[in-house]
């Protein structure tokens, strides 16, 4: 519910974040003659992210001055001409993506997030041998074990104090019930310090080795005796304590990122976390949680799941929807020379931007993107959460999030813009 504190100031409460993931929904803004201040709950990067003044800048062709109207037909012209056009980015929210899905329909056009690696990476495992996964809420209120594989969710800054330390869990712990592993490469684990002081257990090693380690405790945890004194530098008795507590808790997680872990095959690492967690659910309750998400990775994934059937990447150009979780990344199709034309979509942020492509390219971001080229056409679109209303979904794929418009823009949103696209082709 909004409240009018004095003329021109209007405080927001309850307004969900969409600068992340985990979608923290309790964040109260104030927006005083249409500039915007976090009074409460924000992190670093939700501070950052909505007190950013908007730029005021204006549709261009070639870097030069147009309407938005000259800068959509310029946009339909490009992509009525294009064989195969890739959409990438796919910063956006529900309903920008799903007019995304209808302009790959129209055009023949090939899909890509921008955290395309990270995504395909889950999808590839649950494709081939399924998993066993947890939401949020369950980690807050029930989980006893946690163990963090290959990721200390530093990207996600609020995790800790809403999931895992969170007073209000429904099934109330004392913080001593709950412990907390890391598994990986130098992995900050000051969060991981409950609020009674007591500290994680940590078991250093690189990345490449995290699946060696979980498979090590697989088989420990099935009654294996291995015949080594120690795996990827970790002493087997330790590995032996851990497995005995994997066994016996009441409920455990794993949690993994896909996009940091970023070595080759890094699905079968994935894969070695989510049959652990299979084999472990013969004793007891586990699970696993992958933290993922950010700039409308959930949504695009989920959306193009939703109305083709099959989750990013997919090539829309036979007519069909063919997906092809390595052919059709962004990198592959541009160095492949398999598209003639890019549209790149970021509404999210202005950190990420398109790759400099020697084919036309249309951007449609933030206003305050800067290229370090000038694309054919640059469309300044508005941002799901602050200056439109949407809907957009979280890392753990349950849950969609209502987001709020709270301020007003002059800018449309990618979901308008797309519709007048396709209206005029
Ligand atoms: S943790 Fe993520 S969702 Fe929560 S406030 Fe920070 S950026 Fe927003």
């Amino acid at each position: 519910m909004n409240k009018q504190s004095k003329i021109n100031s209007t405080i927001s409460n309850d307004v969900p974040c969409p600068f992340c993931g985990i979608l923290c929904d309790d964040l109260v803004i104030e927006n005083k003659n249409n500039s915007l201040k976090v009074l409460e709950n924000g992190c670093a990067k939700a501070i950052s992210s909505f007190e950013i003044e908007p730029s005021e800048v204006s549709a261009k062709l070639k870097g030069k001055n147009v309407s938005l109207d000259e800068a959509i037909s310029s946009a339909c012209k490009i992509l009525k001409k294009s064989h195969t056009p890739l959409i990438a980015g796919l910063g956006t929210d529900v309903s920008g993506m799903r007019s995304v899905m209808e302009l790959a329909d129209k055009s023949g056009a090939i899909l890509d997030h921008m955290h395309g690696n990270g995504l395909i990476r889950n999808t590839l495992v649950l494709q081939d041998l399924g998993w066993m996964m947890t939401t949020m809420s369950e980690i807050k209120n029930r989980s006893e074990l946690v163990i963090f594989a290959g990721t200390d969710a530093c990207n996600y800054p609020r995790f800790y104090e809403r999931v895992i330390w969170n007073e209000n869990a429904m099934f109330k712990k004392k913080n001593d019930d709950r412990e907390i592993v890391y598994i990986g490469d130098n992995l900050n684990s000051k969060s991981g310090i409950n609020p009674n002081g007591k500290r994680p257990t940590v078991l250093n090693c690189k990345t490449e080795q995290i699946g060696e380690i979980i498979s090590s405790l697989h088989a420990l945890v099935s009654g294996a005796v291995l015949d080594v004194k120690e795996v990827a530098g970790i002493k087997i008795k330790t590995l032996q304590t851990l497995a005995e507590k994997m066994k016996s808790t009441k409920y455990g997680v794993i949690v993994w990122a896909p996009g940091e872990l970023n070595v080759p095959h890094a699905d079968l690492i994935i894969q070695n976390f989510c049959e652990t967690v299979k084999y472990l659910t013969r004793f007891t309750r586990f699970a696993g949680f992958a933290l993922g998400g950010n700039d409308g990775g959930m949504t695009a994934n989920s959306v193009c799941a939703w109305q083709s059937g099959y989750p990013l990447r997919v090539n829309f150009n036979k007519g069909y929807p063919d997906y092809d979780a390595h052919r059709y990344s962004t990198q592959n199709v541009l160095k492949n020379k398999e598209v003639d034309s890019l549209l790149w979509i970021n509404s999210f942020n202005s950190d990420i931007n398109s790759p400099r492509a020697s084919i036309p390219t249309i951007v449609m971001g933030k206003p305050e993107t800067k290229l370090n080229f000038k694309p054919d056409v640059f469309i300044p679109v508005s941002t799901p959460g602050i200056d439109h209303s949407g809907q957009i979904i979280r890392t753990d794929s349950v849950v969609s999030l209502p987001l709020k418009k709270i301020r007003q823009s002059p800018y449309s949103s990618v979901h308008s813009v797309i519709k007048q696209v396709i209206e005029r082709m």
